[in-house]
């Protein structure tokens, strides 16, 4: 079977729900068709009725329980059908889920990290768990539904022409009215679709913004600017759908009011004692009709909202293939060197602009000795903590490259390099699960003595075995972290990963005081022996670093150790001048 990550690879273009469901095409068409011919059997009792009370009107009293087993034996085979079109249709939807939430998920271990910090968290699980779950009721639904709607109206109209044609042709005159009036309803109010639209997207985003803006608007009260673009967007929103909706609800109730059961059996009784009374049939021959003409009207509304449900279905797969084709990380070819020798970092005239952007970063060159701290300070916006997302292969440099003992990072594997380059980032992401999962994430067979070590290491163990269960605690559940306690909690898993070269990126950002000092103290320990990048803020916390580069608009302006940089009295000095000294040197990361 293909699978939907090939399918998505290799569709021509056709829609997007034809792309999606292309593994399980044929089984769809077979449970469509298994419920169609459900539906068209499970109508056969109506006319058996029919048949027998035609008979005894017209007093008529032969053989009953032929019609009677032919009718329960229809109902039977037709339900069997429809179940066995349920089961298939189930199975297909099984099938397609899993295999497209297991390819969505492989794609996203694929995708370069920085990938996802571009991007709401809300985007991913939209079309992991919202957008499949639409393509479930497609799946596992619409076909059955489709089949068995189609079914039973086409089976009741072939029935009611060969009982006669002209009644037929009349009883359903209603049916084609009903799509005139809808498709008026829809150029009414499709003049006023696009400004529905426009509002919808405002007021999401007022409420956002409004929901965001809740702290401030509490601690400063009165007509705050978010009260009022709140309002805004909720008055806008309820003009726009006023307008959109008005000549909707006219036309619709006018539409649905034509094929009311009630309105096709009026029809159906009038046009019959018409005919009855011109003589063209007997009034046990309306019958029939009365019968079954009425019953078509439930079918083919449910096929007009089932092809409404198409289009959410459409947006749905949309969502689905884009992630599938969101570009991966390019990974070296098999049998290239992946590890290099030695852990000597070069930037060799690295250049990076995010997409769409100018560039941020630019002729960038420098190296990282082994064993050696080198410290990246600069303002705000500088281009700093892109420059260590590039070093951890969040994306790939746009010119230049970076290398590790000679070897270009595009040439290692992703879990080659991070077996190498530990981190420390300024967001720390803990995972719903156990303490001690969390810490030895790089390194899940690390024994308890091994996470425990590390914790120690990090100054995190005595919070943690205050903790309702110790290591087992739970993420979320029984464990609540602070910023900088969650910060102890990354260094703990850098630790015990143990890797050569360590990025360090605003690492004491979330601490207060005494979380600050704990961080230090910490680091302290890890750093040694280590080929160390420290992105700064602060300026007395790498007075001691081998190294500072100092960054301005995304290049490197001046370079040098803290003595040196003083001297030159540049960008660096006036830092220093306006903050750096804030606290005394002694206190800074030892080197
Ligand atoms: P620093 O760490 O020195 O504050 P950054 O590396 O975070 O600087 O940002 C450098 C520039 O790149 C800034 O202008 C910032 O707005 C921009 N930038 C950072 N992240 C992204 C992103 N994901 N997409 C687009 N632009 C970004």
């Amino acid at each position: 079977m293909s699978t939907p990550e090939a399918a998505a690879a290799a569709a021509p273009p056709t829609s997007p729900v034809k792309r999606i469901l292309a593994p399980v095409r044929g089984r769809l068409l077979i449970a469509g068709m298994c419920a169609a011919a459900g539906a068209m059997l499970g109508l056969v009792p109506l006319a058996v009725m029919a048949h027998i009370a035609m008979q005894a009107l017209s007093g008529d009293t032969g053989d009953l329980w032929g019609p009677v087993v032919l009718g329960v034996g229809c109902m039977a085979i037709g339900m069997t059908l429809v179940i066995a079109g349920e089961l298939v249709a189930h199975l297909a939807d099984n099938r397609l889920t899993f295999d497209l939430r297991m390819a969505v998920l492989q794609r996203l271990g694929q995708v370069p990290l920085g990938w996802f910090t571009g991007r709401a968290s809300g985007e991913v699980k939209q079309a992991l768990q919202d957008d499949i779950a639409t393509l479930h009721s497609l799946t596992a639904h619409f076909y059955t539904a489709v089949g068995r709607a189609a079914g039973a109206v086409v089976i009741a109209v072939v029935y009611l022409l060969a009982l006669d044609w002209r009644l037929a042709i009349l009883a359903l005159l209603p049916f084609p009215g009903f799509f005139v009036f809808l498709r008026h309803a829809m150029q009414a109010s499709g003049a006023h679709m696009q400004e529905f639209v426009a509002r919808l997207g405002r007021i999401n985003s007022a409420t956002v913004e409004l929901a965001a803006g809740i702290p401030v608007i509490k601690a400063f009260g009165g007509a705050h600017p978010v009260h009022a673009g709140y309002r805004d967007a909720v008055d806008g929103f309820a003009r726009a759908f006023t307008d959109f909706t008005r000549p909707l609800v006219v036309s619709m109730a006018r539409a649905h009011a034509l094929i009311a059961p009630v309105t096709i059996l009026g029809v159906v009784l009038a046009s019959g004692a018409a005919f009855v009374a011109m003589g063209w049939m007997q009034p046990v021959d309306v019958l029939p009709f009365a019968l079954v003409a009425p019953g078509i009207c439930a079918p083919l509304l449910l096929l007009h909202t089932l092809l409404h449900d198409l289009q959410g279905a459409t947006g749905a797969a949309q969502r689905v293939l884009a992630l599938l084709e969101t570009p991966v990380l390019p990974q070296p070819a098999p049998g290239l060197p992946s590890w290099p020798e030695d852990n000597a970092v070069r930037f060799e005239q690295v250049a990076y602009a995010y997409e769409g952007e100018l560039p941020v970063l630019s002729g960038i060159s420098f190296d990282l000795q082994p064993g050696t701290v080198t410290a990246v300070v600069g303002p705000s916006g500088s281009g700093k903590s892109t420059l260590a997302r590039l070093l951890l292969r969040f994306f790939d440099p746009v010119q230049g490259r970076i290398t590790v003992g000679g070897v270009d990072l595009r040439q290692i594997t992703s879990a080659a390099l991070y077996q190498r380059i530990g981190f420390v980032l300024q967001e720390v992401q803990l995972i719903h699960a156990s303490v001690r999962e969390n810490i030895a994430l790089a390194r899940p067979s690390a024994s308890l003595q091994e996470v425990e070590a590390a914790a120690r290491a990090a100054n995190i163990h005595d919070r943690i075995l205050a903790l309702p269960r110790g290591y087992d605690s739970v993420v979320g559940e029984d464990a609540q972290f602070s910023g900088g306690e969650r910060q102890r909690l990354s260094i703990a898993r850098a630790v015990l990963l143990n890797p050569p070269i360590l990025v360090l990126d605003e690492a004491t950002a979330s601490a207060d005081a005494e979380n600050e000092a704990a961080i230090q103290d910490a680091l302290s320990r890890v750093v040694r022996g280590r080929t160390l990048l420290v992105i700064a803020h602060r300026l007395d916390t790498i007075v001691h670093a081998d190294r500072i580069l100092v960054l301005r608009d995304g290049a490197i302006t001046e370079q040098g150790t803290h003595t040196q940089l003083l001297a030159q009295d540049g960008l660096y000095a006036r830092l220093w001048q306006l903050g750096g000294h804030a606290r005394p040197a002694q206190e800074a990361l030892p080197c």
